[in-house]
């Protein structure tokens, strides 16, 4: 029998779903990607890390796989018409993939093997991205959960190690058909180099397993570290998980063996990370634009003329959440405490719709997740499940002033306050003249005067929320 394995967001030749059970089933497994026109050509800069990050992915992968005696058919086109061709013109029996949610994936998935059934082809697809998928984990009485903790514990008590145990694709190797096509150049796929390169993520399976063992050493610290965004707290693993250049199952046994505060916190972030994508399997809408609370949907947000673009812009005058907006366009990832604060500002201070930050984001983020990004604008906007409580709403010189105490992280990404010392640095327009004349920091000139004043915008997001809220 020969089989083809379709590679999307699962760029690795270990403990892979598909490729393990197309090695078991056949004899011979030829192996494919396709630089997907139906995405590619929808993302608005041609300069995109994302297509940079999964070209360095697929080159090693072909590498990998040809070392072990395959090969890696790299195709650019549309995915659903040249997995359906490529099937037919190697004459296999069946075609394997992994499952993807998100719902344009599996709009396009549907129509694949629809193609492929109506050649004779069959289909077998896994869950491979996440621990626990769709109807896994639901409430006694099978529904979905929509809050987080219920859905955490029930996640837990469900775990046992089966489901961590890595799939060995070590033993039918030889099975591996030695077929290659060369990977595309990012200029043949109509991409220009980004600066990728010069951040501190390297690509592909072997950067993720460098940055993995390199947050192994100070995972049992994670609790501590975490909302400290000038701290390497965090693992810098997201776009990896996004890509399948690492695998969740080998970091989520890890931490769990581990244990301790410090692992046990982390494995809460990968389970947040199941909670989102399984709302978004029973809730496709929320990727749509729509709120989960539906009541929501009818906000008359006032999108102020200039608001959007000063956020995007990384001048609204609030330091860390300008340094937080110029760490994004930087270097296309942003700290999970300065997305909660950024998101919480535009939309509660600045009183724009979050869909416009959810697109923005979305654009910019080399770990783009729309289950995760959804989830997480909705939760700012608290229009989500599990959401924030609309009233709780983020003072942006507080959550300055506590997680960026000494302003280490502002001045890394705002060098016109370089010399603004803390506390000054938080609320830099409460500067005296003096003080101003002598950091080099003009507020108006050097530094924009903050947009607006967070104690009345408070007031007018409760009034906002509070006619929705009225609504029974
Ligand atoms: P770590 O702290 O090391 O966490 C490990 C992994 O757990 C992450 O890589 C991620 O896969 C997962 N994770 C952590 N927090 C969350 C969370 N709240 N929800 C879901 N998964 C989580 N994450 C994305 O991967 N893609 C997005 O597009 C995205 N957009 C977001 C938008 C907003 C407004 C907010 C508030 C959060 C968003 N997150 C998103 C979640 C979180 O901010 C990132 O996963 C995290 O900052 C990535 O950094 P890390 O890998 O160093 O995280």
């Amino acid at each position: 029998v020969r089989t083809l394995v379709w590679f999307r967001r699962d760029l690795r030749d270990n403990d892979h779903a598909a490729l393990y059970h197309a090695l078991r089933q056949s004899r011979e497994v030829a192996c494919a990607f396709v630089f997907d026109r139906d995405i590619l050509d929808g993302l608005l800069d041609r300069a995109d890390r994302r297509v940079e990050f999964i070209h360095d992915g697929v080159a090693e992968l072909q590498r990998t796989l040809e070392a072990r005696g395959g090969g890696l058919i790299v195709r650019h086109g549309r995915a659903r018409d040249e997995i359906v061709r490529l099937a037919t013109e190697l004459e296999v029996e069946a075609v394997f993939f992994n499952h993807d949610d998100d719902p344009a994936a599996r709009a396009r998935d549907a129509a694949v093997e629809g193609a492929l059934h109506a050649r004779g082809i069959a289909v077998r697809h896994y869950k491979d991205a996440v621990i626990f998928e769709r109807e896994e984990v639901l409430t006694v009485s099978r529904t979905p959960f929509s809050v987080f903790t219920p859905y955490k514990n029930a996640w837990l008590k469900a775990l046992t190690p089966a489901h961590l145990a890595p799939y060995p694709a070590g033993r039918h190797v030889g099975r591996l058909l030695p077929r290659s096509t060369p990977v595309p150049s990012l200029h043949a796929l109509g991409f220009r180099p980004t600066n990728l390169h010069d951040l501190k993520l390297p690509t592909g399976m072997a950067g993720g397993a460098r940055l993995f063992e390199d947050f192994l050493a100070r995972i049992d610290r994670y609790h501590e570290a975490r909302d400290f965004p000038a701290q390497k707290g965090p693992s810098y693993l997201s776009a990896h998980l996004r890509f399948g250049t690492v695998s969740v199952r080998q970091l989520a046994a890890a931490a769990w063996q581990r244990g301790g505060r410090g692992a046990q916190t982390w494995l809460s972030e990968l389970i947040w990370r199941d909670f989102y994508h399984q709302i978004l399997w029973h809730r496709p809408d929320v990727a749509a634009g729509h709120a989960f609370k539906a009541r929501f949907d009818a906000l008359p947000w006032p999108n102020p003329p200039g608001h959007f673009e000063a956020w995007c812009a990384a001048r609204t005058g609030y330091p860390l959440v300008d340094a937080a907006m110029r760490q994004l366009e930087q270097t296309g990832y942003m700290h999970n405490r300065l997305r909660m604060i950024a998101a919480s500002f535009l939309v509660k201070d600045l009183l724009v719709d979050w869909r416009l930050g959810e697109k923005w984001f979305a654009d910019k983020l080399i770990d783009f997740d729309l289950a995760a990004n959804s989830g997480g604008w909705q939760w700012a906007a608290s229009v989500g499940c599990d959401a924030q409580p609309w009233f709780r709403i983020f003072n942006p010189v507080a959550q300055s002033e506590r997680f960026d105490p000494d302003g280490h992280f502002i001045r890394r990404y705002l060098p016109e306050l370089a010399r603004v010392p803390a506390p000054a640095i938080h609320a830099p327009w409460t500067m005296s003249a003096a003080l101003q004349q002598q950091t080099g920091c003009r507020i108006g000139r050097d530094y924009p005067e903050p947009l607006v004043e967070h104690a009345a915008q408070r007031v007018r997001a409760l009034a906002l929320f509070k006619q929705i809220q009225a609504v029974p």
